[in-house]
């Protein structure tokens, strides 16, 4: 059978790697028709905006799996990096980045059986990009993190851990301070995790995780998290075992995997033959495995493994780590190496985690998603961001006057942290105050209307950045606290 596959060349360094690449994959006689499609810096140049043209996307929409050399964002011409778009796109929703130690590639964890993946949501929180300037001096993200992407990523988790016969998932989150965002992700874990009962959950506060990832980098197993901390924890996972030049990714959503390695396009390297291109090597693994083709997945894979294991020819990354730069072999003759290895297993078979999966349900392409919309919201206040410069008393005296019959200013916080009607002497104030406004009757309601008013009476004496309604949400606060209050 035949598959139908879009090849993405890239920049940089990136049509070397994905031409040793298809080298690899053909050898192995498994069969693929590839569609070639451009994204990245010469679409930025071309004034797309997007990096991705059309005819890529559609592609990709008709082939369902792509494989993609990296891509560039050129200065000066986009803001949005083509790979975060198609990512966004086709709503490739986990990032799976496997960290297994590979034989022949030196690490300081040598012999410890590290072989865990790293699940990364790949379309929320501060990577939704939503940023603005709310006053000339501050910046501010969104850090969005809902129920259902939370539900998708942690689904996709667990049965990960069944098809991989994995025995333990580790929820990694920052909720002890971030109670509501990276809370809701941890809540819908253990919401989740009682449907399989096969499965050990484990929440580890993710500080936690990157202090244990050094220090005992063998207990995990499989690790889900949001994604600005997966970003970071899976990079560090890649230096446990050789670095970004073995680091291998897949962005899988529900029709759409796109398949490259972690790295970028590495610019200085381009067109010289001698990067390393392991990194998407072994990323095509994971498509093969993708593409129900585990066998050549298994071949290439042990063809990487014996080509290092043996020493028979390394990059120059590789040589210079081992501080023998003579003995770098360039890129394509790295990828002969693998192909002449092709049906030959390592000698090291590292201790893997994986066991025979346990006779469970077959995973379902599509889920439920529970209903997101809470059943019974109350409208108890807003909070309005200002701007205006000075110490928070008058500031603070000019909004008493604002509030009106209708509300009452319950506090000024600046950076979160309360300034008025009491506040720290220590605290830096910096001219952005966060004004909650509640109901003037205590535990009474307030309206659009009401907030609309108030908002032209504020506007009246200073300047707005933005308004966040305050809701008690099936009788649960939707807002935190200020530190202080
Ligand atoms: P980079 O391209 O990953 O390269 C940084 C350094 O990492 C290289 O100079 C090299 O180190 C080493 N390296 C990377 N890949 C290697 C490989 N296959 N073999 C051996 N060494 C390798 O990061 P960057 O310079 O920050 O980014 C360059 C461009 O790539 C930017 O436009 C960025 O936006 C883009 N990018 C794209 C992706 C993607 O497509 N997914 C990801 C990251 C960055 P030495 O200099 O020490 O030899």
């Amino acid at each position: 059978m035949s598959h139908l596959v879009t090849l993405i060349p890239g920049d940089g360094v990136g049509p070397e790697i994905t031409a040793a690449t298809r080298r690899v994959i053909e050898a192995t006689g498994v069969s693929i028709e590839w569609e070639e499609a451009i994204a990245g810096e010469a679409v930025f140049r071309a004034g797309n905006s997007s990096g991705v043209p059309q005819e890529t996307a559609d592609s990709i929409a008709r082939t369902g799996v792509a494989l993609k050399g990296p891509l560039g964002t050129p200065i000066g011409f986009g803001e949005k990096s083509a790979n975060v778009t198609l990512r966004k796109l086709f709503e490739t929703y986990a990032n799976l980045r496997p960290a297994r130690q590979i034989p022949g590639v030196p690490t300081r964890y040598d012999g410890e059986g590290i072989d865990f993946f790293v699940v990364r949501e790949n379309i929320e929180d501060l990577y939704a990009g939503v940023e603005y300037m709310d006053s000339r001096d501050v910046a501010v993200a969104l850090k969005i993190i809902t129920r259902r992407g939370s539900e998708k990523i942690i689904r996709y988790a667990f049965e990960l851990a069944r098809r991989e016969g994995r025995q333990k998932v580790t929820c990694a989150t920052k909720s002890n301070i971030l109670k509501l965002s990276e809370g809701l992700f941890q809540r819908v874990f253990e919401e989740m995790a009682p449907e399989y009962p096969d499965i050990e959950p484990q929440h580890l506060i993710i500080d936690n995780v990157a202090h244990q990832m050094v220090k005992d980098p063998a207990q995990f197993d499989i690790i889900v998290t949001t994604n600005l901390a997966g970003d970071i924890i899976s990079d560090l996972a890649s230096g446990l075992v050789g670095g970004l030049g073995f680091a291998a990714s897949g962005n899988f959503g529900d029709e759409v995997a796109i398949f490259e390695a972690v790295h970028g396009s590495a610019p200085k390297y381009a067109g010289k033959d001698v990067i390393n291109p392991a990194a998407l090597i072994l990323s095509s693994v994971l498509m093969l495995k993708h593409l129900g083709e585990a066998e050549a997945a298994q071949q290439i894979e042990d063809a990487v493994y014996v080509t290092l294991e043996e020493g028979q020819a390394v990059t120059l990354d590789v040589a210079r780590q081992a501080g023998d730069v003579e003995r770098a072999t360039s890129t394509s003759g790295f990828t002969d190496a693998i192909i002449e290895n092709l049906g030959r297993a390592p000698a090291t078979r590292y201790p893997t985690k994986a066991r025979p999966p346990a006779s469970v349900p077959a995973p379902q392409a599509r889920w439920e998603l529970r209903p997101v919309i809470p059943t019974d919201t109350r409208l108890i206040g807003v909070d309005i961001y200002t701007e205006m410069d000075g110490d928070p008393q008058p500031v603070g005296r000019a909004l008493d006057e604002a509030a009106g019959p209708e509300f009452k200013l319950l506090l000024m916080s600046a950076r979160g942290t309360v300034v008025y009607p009491q506040g720290s002497s220590y605290t830096d104030t910096v001219g952005w105050w966060r004004c909650r406004f509640v109901a003037a009757e205590e535990g009474g309601l307030v309206d659009d209307a009401a907030i609309l008013r108030l908002l032209a009476r504020v506007g009246e004496r200073m300047t707005w950045a933005h308004v966040q309604k305050l809701r008690i949400m099936d009788g649960d606060p939707g807002f935190t606290k200020a530190q202080g209050q």
